[in-house]
C-alpha cells in the first residue's frame, strides 16, 4: 500500500484532518514566534549545521573518542550493527539482571528497532513513561509524530483509552484529570522498574556523556529509580565538545514546540554508586546513508519535528500514512535508504515547496533530497509503470509547442463536452476527486496573444520646452 492510499484513509474523517492540520500549524506558529525572539537564530542554524557536517566527516574518530571517554567513566559501551543486534543486546542485559520490568522514556531508535514487541515477546513488561507514548502503547499504535507521538488523537480518544485501561470515568475527557490518572498509574510503574531504557538526544565525544531532553522528567525519574540504565543511540547523535551542546539546545526546543528550552535537559555521564550504566550505539543503515553523498546530510537531523509541523502533506495525511518510524519530509528521505522498494512512494509525498528546508534548525536541504530520491528511484526502476509512462508522455508533449497547443485545444473541448461524472471520475482523474475543475477558457493565452496587434506602441518622449 502506498502513501497516497494510506492518506486517503486519514482523509475520510474530514473534521479530524482539519483539526490535525490546524493543530500542527499552531505549533509551527509557536515555533516562528520563538525563533523571531532570538536575533542570532540564523547564525545558530549555520553553526549547528557546520558542527554536524564536521562531526559526520570524522564520525569514526569521534565514535572512538566517545567510547574511550564513556568507558573511562565506568560506562559499558555496546555496538549494534542493526536492529536485531540492538534488541538482542538489550534483552541480554535485562536477563543478566534477572529483571522482568522495564520503564522506557521516549526513544525513536527503539521504535525503529521494534524493541517493545521484541521484549514483550520474551516475557518482559515494557512501560513507556512518556505520556503520549503510553497512550499509543495502550492503543497498540505506532507514534504518528516524533515529538508529539499521539498528536493524531483528540482528548476524547484519550478519555476512551484511559477508561478502558486505567478505569477513569466513561466520557471523561478533561486533560487535567486524565493526566493525573496517568501520573498515578505511571508512579507505581516507575517504583517497580528494574531497568530504565532511555533514548539519547546528544552524545558528547569529549566527555563520554549522553544528554536526554524531555518535558516530563520521565527519563530522570526512571533512571534514578532503577538499578540499571541503558541508553540507546544512533551513531549520528554525536557532537564533539560539551561547549557545542548549547548551540543545539537553543535550537531544538524552539524548533520543536516553540519553547525556549526543554523542561529537562539531563546529562548522564556515569553510573551512580552501586548502579550500572550501558550505552548501545547503533548503526542500522546509517553508515549506508553516510556513504550516499546526496543524502548524508539527512544524518544531521536532531529530530525536532519542525519539518513535519510545516509540511502541508504531513499535516493533511497524518503520520501513520508514512508507515515508517520517522514520518514527514525527513522520514521520506531516511526511509528509502532502509528499504527502497517498501518506501518508494514517500519521496513523492511532497509538494517540494521547500518549507521543510526553511525551518530545519540544522539546515538540511530536505526538499532537494526528496527530489534527488525521485531520480534515484526512477533509475532503479522503482517507479510505478503508470507514472513512468505518463511522465514520458508528458515529456514528449511539453517538448513540442505545436503538440502542446493542440492538446490544450483538445482538453478544453473535452472538458466542455464530456459529462461531469467522466471528467471527475476517480479512476480517470485523481486530482479532481476533492476539487472542482475550473471552467475551460474559450481560448488559450497563446491564441489570445496571437490575435493582439503585432506592433507594440512606443512610449512617448515628453516634450521639454526651454
Ligand atoms: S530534518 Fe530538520 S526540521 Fe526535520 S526533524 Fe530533522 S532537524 Fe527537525
Amino acid at each position: 500500500m502506498n502513501h497516497a492510499i494510506r492518506a486517503d484513509k486519514f482523509l475520510l474523517d474530514a473534521d479530524r484532518t482539519t483539526w490535525h492540520d490546524e493543530t500542527l500549524w499552531f505549533v509551527r506558529e509557536k515555533r516562528d514566534r520563538a525563533v523571531y525572539a532570538v536575533p542570532e537564530f540564523q547564525e545558530l542554524r549555520e553553526l549547528a549545521s557546520q558542527i554536524k557536517d564536521h562531526t559526520l566527516s570524522r564520525l569514526d574518530l569521534y565514535l572512538q573518542e566517545f567510547e574511550a571517554a564513556a568507558q573511562a567513566n565506568g560506562v559499558h559501551v555496546h555496538w549494534a550493527a542493526d536492529a536485531a543486534e540492538h534488541n538482542a543486546i538489550i534483552l541480554d542485559l535485562i536477563r543478566q539482571q534477572g529483571a522482568t520490568r522495564i520503564v522506557k522514556s521516549k526513544s525513536m531508535l527503539t521504535e525503529e528497532c521494534h524493541l517493545n514487541p521484541y521484549l514483550i515477546q520474551h516475557g518482559i513488561e515494557v512501560v513507556d513513561t512518556d505520556l503520549g507514548e503510553r497512550i499509543i502503547q495502550f492503543r497498540e499504535e505506532a507514534p504518528s509524530h516524533i515529538v508529539l507521538p499521539a498528536i493524531h488523537l483528540k482528548k476524547e480518544d484519550v478519555g476512551d483509552t484511559f477508561h478502558l485501561h486505567l478505569g477513569t470515568e466513561k466520557g471523561e475527557s478533561d486533560p487535567q484529570l486524565l493526566t493525573e490518572a496517568a501520573r498515578q498509574h505511571l508512579r507505581a510503574k516507575f517504583l517497580a522498574g528494574q531497568v530504565a531504557i532511555s533514548g539519547v538526544n546528544f552524545a558528547v565525544a569529549e566527555t563520554g556523556g549522553v544528554v536526554v531532553c524531555t518535558n516530563e522528567g520521565n527519563a530522570d525519574l526512571g533512571v534514578n529509580l532503577a538499578a540499571v540504565h541503558i541508553a540507546c543511540m544512533g551513531i549520528e547523535k554525536l557532537i564533539p565538545r560539551l561547549t557545542d551542546l548549547g548551540v543545539f539546545t537553543r535550537l531544538l526546543a524552539r524548533s520543536a514546540t516553540g519553547q525556549p528550552v526543554t523542561t529537562y535537559t539531563s546529562h548522564f555521564t556515569k553510573p551512580a554508586a552501586g548502579k550500572e550504566m550501558h550505552i548501545v550505539i547503533v548503526d542500522n543503515g546509517r553508515t549506508q546513508q553516510l556513504g550516499r553523498p546526496d543524502f548524508r546530510a539527512s544524518l544531521k537531523c536532531i529530530r525536532c519535528g519542525a519539518c513535519m509541523n510545516t509540511c502541508p502533506v504531513y499535516r493533511r495525511s497524518g503520520g501513520h500514512s508514512y508507515d515508517f518510524t520517522v514520518p514527514g519530509p525527513i522520514g521520506a528521505i531516511l526511509s528509502p535508504n532502509i528499504d527502497m522498494k517498501k518506501h518508494r512512494s514517500l519521496p513523492f509525498a511532497s509538494t517540494l515547496c521547500g518549507s521543510c528546508t526553511d525551518v530545519c534548525p540544522v539546515k538540511i536541504d530536505i526538499h532537494t533530497q526528496l527530489y534527488k530520491w525521485r531520480q534515484v528511484l526512477g533509475e532503479a526502476g522503482e517507479i510505478p509503470a503508470s507514472k513512468k509512462w505518463s511522465m514520458k508522455f508528458m515529456g514528449r508533449l511539453l517538448a513540442s509547442a505545436r503538440v502542446y497547443g493542440l492538446s490544450g485545444q483538445f482538453a478544453r473541448q473535452a472538458l466542455r463536452l464530456l459529462p461531469h461524472g467522466l471528467t471527475h471520475a476517480a479512476s480517470f482523474n485523481a486530482w479532481a476527486v476533492a476539487r472542482e475543475l475550473p471552467e475551460p477558457p474559450k481560448q488559450s493565452f497563446r491564441e489570445w496573444y496571437q490575435q493582439q496587434p503585432k506592433s507594440v506602441p512606443q512610449p512617448q518622449t515628453p516634450q521639454v520646452t526651454v
